[in-house]
């Protein structure tokens, strides 16, 4: 009842106002409550992501509760004309939840709760503003493991997780989260509520509504609930590092490994760079094994019978162990592995110490083409004189590619944007594609037509005019 009432009373207001500031605002108080609709100018942190260092300014942030209450704020939004840019934990690196347009922030941090963990159908259902964190460690207390857990999960949502299909450092063996949607709830930019699959582990029933929202970074409606598929939690999990002396060594021991039988779950690099940078970022903690200067590669292996992991470990040192200098190091207790792992871990605050900042490029090419990708970005930042530090999934060919700078105005420099333009065309013609796991939001828009022609721009703009006519939803991201 509440809702008809809160509709039709904006209708109401529309009509015999005009459309004046103060009534939008009191009809999404009406909505969901005064004390969830706020002022954007005095909640100015919700006016970014972590990729723009940019405050954008927006009218009014909104807290809503559930789906019924974001169905009429999307419909008072279409009747008022106003954009709308759906907002989980605000972690994105492409732009994406940055209210570009101005309008409404809305918020899914209310809808914050586990509504059922199945052990029998192996699967979770959740609301979309619970913290990834929180939802995998309440999952892990049932036995089971949602495998991608983005390195952002303390403060990301699974919402934001499932709307920029995000990865994690063990989708080598485990996928990307879209291999673990199946079924979403979603409010419609014309309000409508669908469902978009099954609760049930196979579904082949109609058009994969639900994959299409995978990634689309709410750019087609909001993503209120998430049933996501689990697996069994393996007993164990080991970490194995190397050095390497050389890029084409530590290239080898990524192919020798990854193409083996041994299937690791995460094959991550770390470049010379990015490895004397976050020792010294965290020298004088006690935290590091040792410090490190040269490329690094970590490979994780996890299973449940120990003796067969045990194997793998020995199966891998012989893989590598002609290709690595000095010792590889081992890690098998929960304390160890942290200290092996806290290199890879601290790259992004290191190279955001004190006024630094950075730009990441997410480009994956295949894997084969990793060595020559990396060689190509070591000739752009010597040509343009600019300082790159190169890590991530190597196993999926995915690498974080962050420019560092000492400061915003440098971003904008013509010379740093010729050498990021080359690094995005380099990757492409490799095979690549723009964006591994981080989305396309804003940052990543203008690099779109590289990868794609003009038929498939063309369609995507298509669906987007079929779901949102009045462009309400997040405009201004992706082909916006
Ligand atoms: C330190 C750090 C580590 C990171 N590590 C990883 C990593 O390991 N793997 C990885 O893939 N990414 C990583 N990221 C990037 C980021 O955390 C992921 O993209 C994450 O999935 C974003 O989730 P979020 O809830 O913060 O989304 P937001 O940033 O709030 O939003 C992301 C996009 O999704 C949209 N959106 C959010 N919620 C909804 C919803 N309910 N319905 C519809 N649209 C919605 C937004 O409009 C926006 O376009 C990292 C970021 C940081 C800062």
């Amino acid at each position: 009842m509440r809702i008809n009432l809160a509709v039709y009373s904006c209708r109401f207001l529309l009509l015999t106002t005009k459309n004046t500031d103060s009534n939008f605002l009191r009809v999404l108080q009406g909505i969901c409550g005064i004390k969830n609709v706020h002022p954007g100018s005095t909640n100015e942190s919700y006016g970014k992501d972590e990729a723009t260092k940019k405050n954008y300014s927006f009218q009014y942030l909104v807290k809503p509760s559930n789906e019924g209450e974001i169905a009429q704020i999307v419909k008072a939004c279409n009747l008022y004309g106003i954009p709308l840019t759906p907002r989980g934990g605000g972690s994105g690196l492409a732009g994406g939840a940055s209210p570009v347009k101005g309008g409404v922030v809305l918020s899914t941090e209310r809808l914050n709760n586990i509504i059922r963990i199945s052990t029998e159908d192996k699967f979770v259902i959740a609301e979309s503003g619970v913290v990834t964190d929180e939802l995998c460690k309440a999952i892990e207390v049932k036995n089971l493991y949602l495998p991608v857990r983005p390195s952002s999960a303390p403060v990301s949502f699974i919402g934001g997780n499932v709307a920029s299909n995000c990865g994690s450092i063990n989708s080598l063996k485990y996928g990307s989260i879209k291999d673990y949607v199946l079924n979403l709830q979603v409010v419609l930019p014309n309000g409508e509520i669908i469902w978009t699959g099954a609760n049930t582990s196979k579904n082949s029933t109609g058009l994969n509504i639900t994959q299409l929202f995978v990634g689309s970074e709410g750019i087609l409606g909001i993503i209120t609930k998430v049933v996501l598929k689990l697996i069994s939690k393996p007993k164990y999990e080991y970490t194995l590092l190397a050095e390497f002396s050389t890029l084409d060594k530590l290239y080898n021991a990524i192919i020798s490994v990854g193409s083996s039988v041994l299937e690791p779950s995460a094959l991550e690099l770390v470049d010379e760079f990015s490895s004397n940078l976050t020792t010294e970022f965290l020298s004088g903690t006690s935290s590091l094994e040792r410090s490190f200067s040269k490329a690094m590669l970590l490979v994780n292996f996890d299973g449940n019978h120990q003796h067969l992991m045990e194997e793998k470990l020995e199966h891998c040192f012989h893989l590598i162990e002609n290709l690595a200098s000095g010792e590889v190091l081992i890690a098998k207790t929960e304390a160890e592995k942290e200290k092996l792992w806290k290199i890879r871990m601290n790259i992004g605050a290191a190279l955001s110490y004190g006024n630094r900042i950075y730009r990441d490029i997410d480009i994956a090419v295949p894997v084969s083409k990793l060595l020559e990708f990396m060689s190509s970005i070591k000739r752009i930042s010597n040509q343009f004189n600019i300082k790159v530090a190169c890590f991530g999934h190597a196993g999926n060919g995915n690498l974080h590619t962050m420019i560092s700078v000492d400061n915003l105005s440098d971003i904008e420099n013509p010379n740093f944007i010729q050498a990021v333009d080359q690094i995005y065309k380099s990757g492409i013609e490799m095979g690549g594609t723009i964006s591994g796991e981080h989305g396309v939001g804003i940052l990543q828009k203008k690099y779109l037509p590289l990868q794609y022609n003009q038929a498939y721009l063309s369609l995507v703009k298509e669906i987007k005019r079929v779901f949102d006519p009045n462009n309400i939803i997040n405009p201004g991201k992706i082909l916006d």
